[in-house]
């Protein structure tokens, strides 16, 4: 994950760092670097020139340049505006924790495309609810579209040891929504984490059927399930999303192969929605709390 970003900042900060002193000049050369390796990790364009610009305009002013160790300031000011790009909180790592703490049945909405892991997204975070919140939650496929899709909810379940609402043929996602409630009050569920279906592309009708599911779920956490691997798009996803249903977070999968990160870096400048949970791997104890703070130390090495 960031490999090569981590590497070509890597290169230009320990020259910041190696000198003495610093001119505005050694600055604007070094962001002149940092802009391109951001580009190069396919960060969207008015993120990376905002980046630049809050980060200059910060390192060379007088009280850095002047300083005793001007590289270091820089870097730290480079530091904090990434964890600042990433979506830090003020949390002492930055990440953005789940709302649970509402009313039982809290009920977590997990949307996005065919294919982003949804699916597999859901059962790791109902194993996730399960173990580290220790609360009771329950699964339940909306996806009425592809065939299979509750079945693989449910051996995924199985796995993961958390309920899943048994399958009625024929029963529309609004129909389901409704009984996965009233199920999960009779059996005194926590949290119910509803894995609504999804398709290959933003259409309206998929939207339509967000729409009427979060109306009658009211649910606490809209979590946009998004590929990293697709990079930029993964960011246009979670804004046509962002402007129909009112998501709270964005789940992040595939970030083990994601060696370019631009989708991570981007996310929260451009929709505004913090990343919650960083998938690492296929298996279902592989999402990771995502941690801004953490993130930009890998990156800065
Ligand atoms: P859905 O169509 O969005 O529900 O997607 P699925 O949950 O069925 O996932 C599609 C494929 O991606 C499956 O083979 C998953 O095992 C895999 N997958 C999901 N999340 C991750 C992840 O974070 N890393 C990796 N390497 N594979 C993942």
């Amino acid at each position: 994950m960031f490999d090569a970003l981590s590497d070509r900042l890597g290169n230009t900060f320990d020259r910041l760092r190696g000198r003495g002193a610093l001119r505005e000049q050694d600055v604007r050369d070094a962001m002149r670097e940092v802009r391109i390796a951001l580009l190069e990790a396919d960060v969207a364009l008015p993120v990376a020139r905002d980046f630049i610009e809050k980060v200059t305009e910060k390192a060379i002013g007088e009280s850095v340049l002047k300083s005793v160790t001007p590289g270091q300031q820089v870097v730290k000011i480079v530091n904090d505006e990434l964890v600042a790009m990433l979506g830090g909180s003020d949390s002492e790592d930055g990440h953005v924790p789940l709302t649970l703490e509402a009313k039982p049945p809290v009920v977590i909405m997990m949307v996005g495309l065919q294919g982003s892991g949804k699916t597999t997204s859901t059962a790791k975070l109902g194993k996730l609810i399960r173990e580290k919140h220790g609360k009771k939650a329950m699964m339940a496929s909306l996806d009425v579209n592809r065939p299979a899709a509750q079945e693989q909810l449910a051996v995924l379940g199985e796995q993961a040891q958390v309920d899943t609402l048994p399958i009625v043929e024929g029963q529309q996602p609004v129909e389901i929504a409704k009984r996965a409630l009233e199920s999960a009050k009779l059996r005194n569920v926590d949290v119910v984490l509803l894995d609504t279906a999804g398709r290959l592309h933003v259409d309206e009708a998929l939207m339509a059927e967000m729409k009427a599911v979060a109306s009658v779920a009211t649910p606490t956490e809209v979590l946009l399930v998004v590929d990293s691997l697709t990079g930029q798009d993964a960011v246009n996803v979670a804004q046509s999303f962002s402007d129909e249903v009112p998501l709270t977070g964005v789940i992040l999968t595939r970030m083990d192969g994601d060696a370019r990160g631009g989708a991570a870096l981007s996310m929260r400048a451009v929709t505004g929605k913090p990343i919650k949970f960083a998938g690492v791997g296929e298996k279902l104890d592989a999402l990771e709390a995502f941690h801004p703070r953490r993130v930009a130390e890998r990156i800065l090495g």
